[in-house]
């Protein structure tokens, strides 16, 4: 079947959300501009890679403020 084939051609690549680049479907760094990226998604478009760092930083910042809060308020 030709469509097939050429489905798994356009499969084959996907475009970086960062830079717009294209690159190979497989690739989890962007070789144009050496960001991280996530797999494939419907569009074609990489999906951004999570940022478990910021992520995590933004658990803490509120288990911090949560416990501020308790600290102030709460205490006895
Ligand atoms: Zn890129």
């Amino acid at each position: 079947m030709d469509d097939d084939m050429e489905k798994n051609q356009t499969y084959s690549a996907k475009k970086c959300p960062e830079c717009m680049a294209h690159i190979p479907a497989d690739a989890v760094v962007c070789p144009s501009c050496k960001r991280r990226i996530g797999k494939r998604s419907d569009t074609g478009m990489a999906k951004k890679a999570i940022d478990w760092k910021s992520y995590i930083m933004l658990i803490i910042s509120w288990a911090a403020f949560a416990f501020y809060m308790w600290w102030a308020f709460f205490r006895k």
